[in-house]
């Protein structure tokens, strides 16, 4: 059954220390920051002061493997180091091949006569791609295989003889994630990132993750007060529907009229599935605000349900 309006957060000793670990890898300390810094020029065999023009191949999973690294916290050094400006990491997993045409068109044609096997498929080609000689065409080669009516590996192996006659160039998609550097490659111990300024922002994080902590577990405060001091505004006003304020307004109500009321309002669910304003209007006698309470008590105590907005008898 699903309990109506999420006014009660929720919190155990799990999550709060499941939400600390993410933030301990979100913020990785210097010397782990030195450290995976040191491991992927190890990883990528390159040497101090120099800048590599290579895009490297670089699958995440097996560099943390490879070194023990947690996945996670890799992740986020990764990413603390691409917005100090050192690395990139370039996700070609939804590239496209390229073809262009290497040759003009005049040694083309006499290629085309000696070569009778390509010269179906370099018609085709022309046909669709008439920027061929100029530009680097995109292609995806199993789309391109379809429509060509051959298998993709048979496209494979022409696009390559083709390449390899010198007749066109041909760069398959790069899958997975490169690294380029984006600067020299340090000395590991000479990163310029300042310790300071990293345990300023781990502290912060830190701050509004205690108070998010806090807000969890107060019982003393309406939840929606909490929550608006929380982004800074001041409320006096109760939300008279979170955990507190039902308790407080229960406290409110005198127990011989609480049961009073829980009765009527049993009796009427019995007969029939009301929502709430229904229920009101059939107890005109009793004030709106406490038959509020006492239906979301007995909600709580599942002694009613609720499907859509009717209450109904369980
Ligand atoms: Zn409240």
């Amino acid at each position: 059954m699903a309990k109506q309006p999420i006014h009660f957060l929720l919190i155990n000793q799990s999550d709060v220390k499941r939400n600390k670990d993410i933030l301990n890898f979100r913020y990785p300390m210097l010397e782990e920051i030195q450290e995976m810094y040191q491991k992927i020029a190890d990883y990528l065999q390159v040497a101090v002061n120099t800048l590599p023009e290579e895009e490297f191949e670089f699958n995440i999973e097996s560099f943390a493997k490879k070194y023990d690294f947690n996945i996670t916290k890799t992740f986020h050094t990764l990413q603390f180091l691409e917005n100090e400006d050192l690395i990139k990491l370039l996700d070609n997993s939804f590239g496209s091949s390229k073809i262009r045409m290497a040759i003009n068109n005049a040694d083309l044609y006499k290629f085309q006569i000696a070569n009778s096997y390509f010269d179906n498929f370099i018609r085709i080609i022309l046909r669709k791609f008439p920027g061929i000689f100029n530009n680097n065409i995109s292609i995806k080669e199993k789309k391109l295989s379809n429509e060509l009516n051959i298998s993709e590996v048979k496209l494979i192996n022409i696009l390559q003889k083709l390449e390899q006659k010198g007749i066109i160039s041909y760069i398959p998609k790069h899958g997975g994630t490169h690294l380029v550097y984006l600067q020299n490659r340090l000395d590991s111990k000479r990163l310029n990132i300042s310790k300071e300024r990293l345990q300023e922002a781990k502290e912060y994080s830190n701050k509004k993750l205690e108070e998010i902590i806090a807000y969890a577990y107060n019982r003393d405060e309406c939840r929606s007060i909490l929550l608006l001091k929380y982004f800074g505004e001041n409320s006096k006003e109760r939300c008279q529907v979170c955990d507190y304020c039902v308790k407080e307004n229960r406290k409110t109500l005198k127990q011989k009229d609480f049961e009073e009321i829980s009765k009527s309002i049993i009796k009427l669910l019995d007969e029939n599935e009301l929502n709430i304003e229904e229920i009101i209007d059939s107890l005109k006698e009793i004030k709106k605000d406490k038959i509020e309470n006492v239906i979301q008590y007995l909600f709580d105590k599942d002694k009613i349900s609720k499907h859509g907005n009717k209450y109904s008898r369980i």
